[in-house]
């Protein structure tokens, strides 16, 4: 199906390794112009030149940190009027919620609150103007079941789906919409990085441990950045118009409720 997305224009933040450069690639495929951001210039370079020889996409890229006031400034400039905006950055780290102080907090509600917002509040009167617009926030299952060792997480994402919900509702008559997307667990480098403590505590090898723990999910596998990207390529699509201001969740059936 073509998703109708040929010339359209993206900025897709965080997008060097895992979850965003899943949706930078499946963009890309279907002919979206590129502007990609990491914190790591190399690993972006290499990003960004892969995508361009699998797909012949453009594919522009502005090494900074997107949860700075300046690192969101040259990423705007190089990318004024986006047609797609992709919303991530690196999640908060985990932890117990009595050692976090106040500018722990600060910094996951600037990454993963204040910088989606931050951008979202900037392109969506273009996008408004131009009659189309999409944007995906890829938050975590966290806003649907809260993790206990995730509490920044679990505050900030929260916080962003509270804010965006009712500017989803306005938009979506100028065909311009907000949806989240929420993964569960991914192959990821950030969920081998949590793993690979967790298979130290517990004495075993990483490949042991992330078998054992793929095996107890639901799918009997981990999901894939590749896999992840294709379902946001969706969100993105022209005929995907009517769906706005939804928290899709991701994650292989591992949320057990209903609703
Ligand atoms: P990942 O594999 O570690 O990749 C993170 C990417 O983001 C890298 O390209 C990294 O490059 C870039 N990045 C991180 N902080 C940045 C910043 N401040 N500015 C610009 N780029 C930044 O992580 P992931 O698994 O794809 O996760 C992406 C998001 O989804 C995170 O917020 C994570 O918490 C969330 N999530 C992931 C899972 C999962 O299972 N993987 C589940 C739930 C939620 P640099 O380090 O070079 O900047």
């Amino acid at each position: 199906m073509d998703l109708g997305l040929g010339g359209r224009r993206a900025i897709v933040c965080a997008a060097s390794k895992g979850l965003g450069r899943g949706c930078a690639t499946a963009l890309a495929r279907e002919g979206v112009a590129l502007l990609i951001c990491a914190r790591g210039a190399e690993a972006l370079e290499s990003t960004a030149a892969a995508i361009r020889s699998e797909t012949g996409a453009a594919v522009r890229t502005v090494a900074c940190d997107i949860a700075t006031e300046e690192g969101r400034r040259a990423v705007l400039d190089a990318c004024p009027s986006p047609d797609i905006l992709i919303n991530n950055a690196g999640g908060p780290p985990p932890g117990d919620f009595a050692d976090f102080d106040l500018d722990d907090w600060r910094r996951a509600i600037e990454a993963n609150m204040l910088t989606p917002l931050a951008l979202i509040r900037t392109v969506v009167p273009g996008m408004v103007e131009r009659g189309f617009g999409r944007i995906v926030n890829i938050t975590s299952s966290s806003v649907k079941a809260p993790i206990p060792s995730l509490e920044l997480s679990n505050g900030a994402r929260a916080g962003l789906t509270g804010a965006v919900a009712a500017l989803a509702r306005k938009t979506v008559r100028h065909n311009v919409t907000i949806n989240n997307l929420l993964p569960g667990s991914f192959d990821t480098d950030r969920l081998r990085g949590g793993m690979t403590k967790a298979a130290t505590a517990a004495g075993q090898s990483l490949d042991a441990y992330m078998t054992e723990a793929a095996a107890r999910t639901p799918a009997g596998r981990f999901g894939t950045a590749e896999e992840f990207g294709q379902i946001c390529a969706m969100l993105c699509a022209a005929q995907s118009s009517y769906l706005t201001g939804q928290n899709i969740l991701l994650d292989g059936g591992a949320y057990p409720g209903l609703l």
